[in-house]
């Protein structure tokens, strides 16, 4: 049995995808301590791993929902993530210093967000896994192509000589292998090998196990209404953070009257319902939507491609409309029509008539549903959450 302390960030993308790995190691017999900060504290129970509250400082820190992360953003974006670094490695520092917390035998922990994990690993002299729920980067693929930081302005050299001065007091050296989690025994993508573009040139460590989904019996069923008998279901989300888009919303149900889809779609909680008005009959909309379930039963999702619901639709073998709202969402809708999973939709574009030829398209053309098949069939093979596991026991 090994001790296995996992850690995330405040983020849902972030942590989700690493409960069901949580799981396969408790149920193997492992202790599993978990430190997140507070909203996951259920979640985190429910693994039956040990819940170690972290208190976060990103919503003091003004993190606007939605950011866009790119440019001049990300480099804003990366300083406020080293001051929660710092913030998480106080916390955990001191809780190990009173025996709150025992020295575990690996750190499992976030690579884009959680970077305090690479940094305790080498002040505890532990062995460190990382998890990315999104797509990784090496020289053949680079994020960078759609983050754009341009290496000289000055907010990116701000944050790298802070990077630089709070590795140096941890006696860290190499800013560019920090940053690329160099220092971990492995790094496990919940992203299947096939979607990563250039996947197949990512060697040893990086493992892609593909999605690890966990049951969702939380949010309730949903199974199409007796009035959708004989229509196809489209899905429509923005997701969790990028949905303030009444504009988008309006445009939906003011065109699908007389149309033969029938239309869930989830507006977050930041859109007044009653500016959606009228709403036809074969439109259901929700602030929150049980999305698994829902696309149990979709023919097509139109989604701003978060890599949490792309990787869904993906393994329940549903084509794609993507309509991304920033950059790292931009590289997974280009991925989506690279590898004819769907089409994507210019997000400034609210024309109708032009959304429903986009939707008709990846619904009517066999090439898009084939596709998510085979898709749907690579992910059967990856792996999931057991094989995260055994990268885990490797690296213990
Ligand atoms: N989600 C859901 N119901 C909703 C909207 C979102 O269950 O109405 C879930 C979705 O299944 C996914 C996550 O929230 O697991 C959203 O993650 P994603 O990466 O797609 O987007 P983000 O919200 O992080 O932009």
């Amino acid at each position: 049995m090994a001790r296995i302390l996992f850690t995330g960030p405040l983020g849902h993308g972030h942590i989700n995808p690493t409960l069901g790995i949580a799981n396969e190691l408790v149920e193997r017999g492992h202790d599993v301590v978990y430190a997140a900060p507070e909203p996951f504290e259920s979640a985190i129970s429910g693994t039956g791993a040990k819940y170690v509250p972290l208190r976060s400082k990103w919503s003091e820190m003004g993190e606007e929902a939605g950011p866009q992360f790119h440019g001049q953003a990300f480099a804003k974006a990366s300083e406020l993530a080293l001051v929660e670094t710092k913030h998480m490695t106080e916390q955990l520092d001191a809780l190990r210093a009173d025996g709150r917390l025992q020295r575990p035998d690996v750190i499992v922990h976030d690579g884009p967000v959680a970077w305090w994990g690479r940094g305790l690993g080498h002040d505890w002299e532990v062995p460190t896994v990382e998890t990315w729920p999104n797509f990784v980067s090496n020289r053949h693929w680079n994020m960078q192509k759609y983050i754009k930081v341009n290496p000289i302005d000055p907010v990116f050299l701000r944050f790298l000589w802070r990077l630089r001065r709070f590795l140096r007091s941890r006696g860290v050296s190499g800013v560019a292998g920090f940053m690329q989690g160099a220092s971990a025994a492995d790094r496990v993508v919940t992203v299947p090998r096939a979607f990563q573009p250039s996947g197949r040139t990512f060697g040893e460590g990086f493992s892609f196990v593909g999605p690890v989904l966990t049951d969702r019996a939380h949010q309730g069923s949903w199974k199409p209404p007796a009035e959708a008998a004989g229509r196809p279901i489209l899905l429509v989300s923005l997701g969790t953070a990028y949905h303030d888009r009444p504009d988008f919303f309006r445009m939906v149900t003011s065109s699908t009257a007389g149309r033969d889809w029938h239309v869930v779609m989830s507006i977050g909680d930041r859109v007044d319902p009653a500016v959606l008005e009228p709403v036809p009959s074969n439109v259901e909309i929700m602030p929150f939507v049980p999305q698994l379930a829902v696309l149990e039963h979709a023919s097509v999702f139109v989604t701003h491609a978060g890599m949490g619901g792309t990787v869904e639709a993906l393994n329940a073998g549903v084509p794609m409309v993507a309509v991304p709202q920033m950059a790292e969402q931009r590289a997974n809708a280009d991925r989506i029509e690279e590898l004819d999973l769907g089409l994507a939709l210019d997000p400034g574009n609210l024309d109708a008539d032009a959304f429903w030829h986009i939707v008709d398209s990846v619904g009517h053309r066999a090439k898009f549903a084939a596709r998510s098949e085979w898709m749907q069939a690579e992910i059967q093979q990856s792996g999931g959450a057991p094989a995260a596991a055994d990268v885990i026991e490797a690296a213990v």
